[in-house]
């Protein structure tokens, strides 16, 4: 199964993305993740995405588009993956889809883990001052959530046109958002369980 997780930072889908994942046994992929462990080795590429994490801005797309392809086409991505991060822009998700249609896949389903914009900033102070990362600081989280709107809606929307966009009430327990989105996983179809 191929999933594509879709919120804004704090709405849980980080946490939601690790739980699918290996309760399907399917790779979970963050590309905020890969970024920061390329940052952490000091690689070229992790340099450069820095400097963009760091003022809350998108890495540009000719960085992160191919550092992605590149991920799923491991074998341990074969038998299914869940994206967590990815795609950011329409440029992404058409990229992800030439890609997936260049092997006969497709993304299967599309949860959007919905909450409201105070529910957020609320989890976002709490995560700032539990892991003190530096792109979750105040000033930086107004700009990553203002940009994220943006690319959110133009990937919900290219998602929605292909009927695989889920909505999911992302307010609650840990729990009680995992039973919601393993419900919206259900209603993926059997054909495409298989695929
Ligand atoms: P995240 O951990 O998903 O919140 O990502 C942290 C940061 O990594 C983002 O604020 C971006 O600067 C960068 N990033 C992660 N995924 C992407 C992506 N798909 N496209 C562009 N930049 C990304």
């Amino acid at each position: 199964m191929r999933v594509v997780i879709l919120g804004l930072i704090g709405a849980g889908k980080g946490t939601q993305a690790l739980r699918v994942a290996s309760g399907r046994g399917i790779v979970h992929i963050s590309t905020g993740d890969m970024f920061r462990a390329q940052a952490a080795r000091g690689t070229e590429l992790g340099l450069r995405a820095r400097a963009h994490m760091e003022r809350g801005e998108l890495v540009p797309d000719e960085v992160t588009i191919g550092m992605l392809l590149d991920r799923i086409s491991e074998p341990d991505a074969e038998a299914g993956f869940i994206l967590d991060g990815f795609p950011r822009t329409a440029a992404q998700a058409e990229a992800l889809e030439r890609a997936l249609a260049g092997r006969g896949l497709g993304v299967d389903v599309v949860p959007r883990i919905e909450v409201p914009q105070e529910v957020l900033l609320a989890r976002i102070a709490k995560r700032a001052q539990l892991e003190g990362r530096s792109d979750d600081r105040p000033e930086v989280v107004a700009e990553r959530l203002r940009a994220q709107r943006a690319g959110l809606e133009d990937v919900a929307r290219f998602y929605e046109a292909r009927r695989v966009l889920v909505d999911v009430d992302g307010v609650g327990s840990v729990d009680e958002v995992a039973d919601r989105l393993a419900g919206a996983l259900e209603r993926v179809s059997p054909r495409m369980e298989t695929a």
